[in-house]
């Protein structure tokens, strides 16, 4: 096995750089060539098509079969042209990444021959058994069927051979099985609920669209050296490994310049991504070593969020072919810097206004202020969702730890928005305010600069930031579905949208005049939500006492974490909002108990194999070397020599002795754990158990493995080591 090892080694160290294809044309050229846009469109549907996928898109109307089979017929025979064979639905499924099922477009022609034939009724809808994937509670209580049906407002595109139509995925009866229909939803409910809100500031403002840009981070690894870590192939981690003499310290990683082996398999990344018009802008070196980022121009939240998901997908392809191995995983090595997906979100009128913009005017500025305020209190209220909306098995690794932003939820919003919260909070009046008092406040409103310090100068310790122009979720893991997240911020947001309205409405009506009861409300607003603010370092010790102090909750694990989504209020939400009816909302944070056990219990297996067919089988090689030397030593010296020189070989036999017995009981002892827990019924019961008791295994065992990868002879040792998983370039 320690030759597999070296084996793996000198392969990659002798391999030579693949030369990537390279475009001759700019990317302007290319970008989209694979996507069915609106240019691909007008060439090829009918002016009436045309239209009614456009007002599907801009209006939210539905597209009779009609016109669906005029649109299946232009997508046909572009898509036939661009040397498509097959075409899919393409769906998100409550499991990591995608789902899709191809189909050939032949069906039988007259003559027993076959023809190339698409419909209206494949475009629009497919019925894929729903059985295979989770549904929680759902699948039980309804029938296994399932649909997936057409998004026209994410254009289809070719991957490969294959026509990919994205789609969401209901139940028989409608329930949402997937992370695009409340995320679309979650989308159309911000949309209604901003867009009244605007109507206090612009009444040409007719819709508002969620923005996101994600920044994905994560490891490369060289494929063979992968394939001898069974931990890192079967659970996207290292379950074992001592932290190698050099790491991050030097700080010499963050922005360095790129290894060209990387720089390669990012261009072509870049390549593939352009062709299927996802705008990649930035890449660059993360902080730990091997570790990158990729991250576009943001767009619509729906579109963003399926290109994060092919993104993901072409640079797990992209990456084998030039023999590596990408982890997504938020923790794939103890000790150095886990990988987030920073969320970047704001939201856009259809006037083009950036609703987290400051204006260029004192009206602006508080429609600006309206916002920030609302997001405000939204995350203030509903911290304990947001947090569940993130915190997974694998992200708990990362969360709270030195490098990424704790399990408390707080907003860092700057000094000059905080400074003017401060003002305002002063100079409102509960009473009607004079004329001087209204003047100097909307004057200090318009001296908000439009663009904010801060900005550059921002908070890389808080998990909710206002980053100028935007709010940046960081706490999200590198692994997730973004919708996760999307969804419950934009229920938030909604949900206080809509009460601002009422109370505003409600001022109104007693006669206060319009920019008097919303200076009155966000004054309200701003000192309820005063909790959530802070501008300090949120990884000192010191912030979690003061977070307690302010009522602020602080919970590090996913079972407790995620009954925020049962809570009354939450199903409440979620319901009234038209995101989650009941049973929707119960099965899906089922499946989330699940996929918890699932991947503690994958990892507790793991670890027990290879704890005992790679580790002990070498620690008692090793140790039987040793016991050899003694005998021999013992035959060739006289007893005082002997002495002197057999005294640290003993000792090290008892260490290495004492290491394995340990591994031994603690193996014995998890398995135990694994079978109490197993046999309960109750999922939440059984997810605490999973946390409890079987979870702390995985940290006793590995630290008697990574003291013996120290003492063991590194040329027995079976496992690839972190100094080489992360310095192999
Ligand atoms: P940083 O690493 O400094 O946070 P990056 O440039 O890596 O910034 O990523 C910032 C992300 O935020 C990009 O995807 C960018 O397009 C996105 N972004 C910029 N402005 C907005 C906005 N108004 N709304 C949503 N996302 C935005
Ligand atoms: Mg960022």
């Amino acid at each position: 096995m320690a030759q597999f090892r070296l084996n793996a080694l000198s392969e990659v160290l002798n391999r030579k750089p693949k030369d990537i294809i390279r475009e001759e044309n700019l990317v302007s050229d290319y970008f989209g060539i694979q996507v069915f846009n609106q240019t691909k469109m007008k060439r090829h549907l009918s002016k009436e098509a045309y239209k009614a996928v456009m007002d599907a898109i801009e209006n939210g109307t539905t597209i009779n079969r009609k016109m669906a089979d005029q649109v299946a017929q232009g997508m046909k025979t572009w898509a036939i042209e661009n040397g498509a064979t097959h075409y899919t639905h393409w769906f998100h499924p409550l499991t990591d990444g995608t789902a899709e099922k191809h189909d050939a477009f032949i069906v039988h022609g007259a003559d027993g021959s076959v023809i190339e034939s698409f419909s209206g009724k494949l475009l629009a809808q497919q019925e894929p058994d729903a059985s295979s994937f989770p549904s929680g509670g759902i699948r039980q209580t309804f029938e296994a069927r399932g649909y997936t049906a057409w998004d026209p407002t994410s254009p289809a595109f070719i991957s490969e051979t294959t026509l990919t139509i994205p789609t969401i995925f209901i139940s028989y009866t409608g329930e949402a099985l997937d992370y695009k229909t409340p995320l679309l939803r979650a989308i159309s409910a911000v949309d209604k609920a901003a867009t009244e809100v605007c109507q206090y500031f612009d009444k040409n403002v007719s819709s508002v669209q969620t923005n996101l840009g994600w920044e994905q981070e994560y490891f490369l690894i060289d494929e063979s050296l992968y394939m001898a870590r069974p931990d890192l192939m079967l659970t996207g981690r290292t379950l074992m490994g001592h932290a190698s003499s050099k790491d991050q310290q030097l700080d010499d990683h963050y922005f360095s310049s790129i290894p060209t082996r990387a720089n390669r398999f990012m261009q072509d990344v870049e390549n593939e991504a352009y062709k299927l018009g996802i705008p990649l802008k930035t890449r660059h070196n993360e902080v730990a070593p091997n570790q990158f980022e990729f991250a576009p121009i943001y767009e619509e939240a729906n579109l963003s969020n399926d290109h994060n998901q092919l993104a993901m997908d072409i640079m797990q392809k992209i990456a084998r072919k030039h023999n590596f191995r990408i982890l997504f995983h938020e923790k794939p090595f103890k000790g150095i810097n886990g990988s987030g997906k920073h969320n970047n979100w704001s939201l856009e009128t259809d006037t083009g206004v950036n609703l987290y913009s400051p204006g260029k005017n004192p009206k602006s500025n508080l429609q600006f202020l309206t916002f920030v305020i609302n997001t405000l209190k939204a995350v203030h209220d509903g911290q304990d969702l947001l947090r569940a909306s993130i915190l997974t098995e694998s992200n708990t690794h990362r969360l709270g730890a030195n490098e990424a932003p704790p399990s408390i939820l707080s907003v860092f919003l700057g000094s000059e928005v905080s400074n003017m919260l401060d003002l305002m909070e002063e100079a409102v009046v509960d009473r009607k305010m004079t004329p001087d008092e209204k003047t100097a406040l909307k004057l200090n409103i318009g001296r908000i600069p439009e663009i904010i310090l801060d900005n550059t100068d921002r908070n890389r310790t808080s998990p909710f930031a206002f980053t100028g122009n935007r709010f940046e979720f960081r706490a999200v893991g590198s692994s997730a579905n973004c919708a996760s997240a999307i969804i419950v911020l934009n229920a938030l947001v909604a949900n206080q949208l809509n009460e601002f309205k009422v109370a505003v409405d409600k001022l109104i009506a007693k006669d206060v005049k319009k920019d008097e009861a919303i200076f009155q409300v966000l004054k309200d607003l701003i000192i309820k939500s005063k909790p959530i603010r802070f501008n300090g370092d949120g990884y000192s010790e010191d912030w979690i006492i003061e977070a307690s102090k302010r009522g602020l909750t602080n919970v590090r694990t996913v079972p407790e974490s995620l009954s925020a989504y049962v809570r009354p209020e939450s199903r409440n939400l979620f319901s009234k909002l038209g995101i989650f009816n009941e049973s929707e909302l119960k099965g899906r944070v089922e499946v989330e108990y699940e996929k918890f056990i699932m991947k503690l219990q994958i990892e507790s297996r793991v670890l027990a194999d290879i704890a005992i067919n790679h580790i002990v089988p070498t620690a008692v090689s090793y140790q039987t070397m040793l016991l050899e030397n003694v005998k021999n030593l013992k035959e060739v010296f006289t007893p005082e020599e002997f002495k002197i020189l057999a005294g640290a070989r003993t000792e090290l036999i008892r260490e290495i002795g004492g290491h394995i017995s340990a591994i031994k009981s603690l193996r014995k002892e998890m398995i135990e754990a694994r079978k109490t827990a197993n046999i309960i019924d109750d999922v939440i019961k059984k997810a605490k158990n999973y946390d409890k008791l079987v979870k702390p295994f995985l940290d006793e065992i590995r630290e008697h493995i990574d003291k013996l990868e120290l003492i063991v002879d590194n040329e027995k040792w079976p496992l690839p080591k972190y100094r080489e998983l992360l310095f192999v370039k």
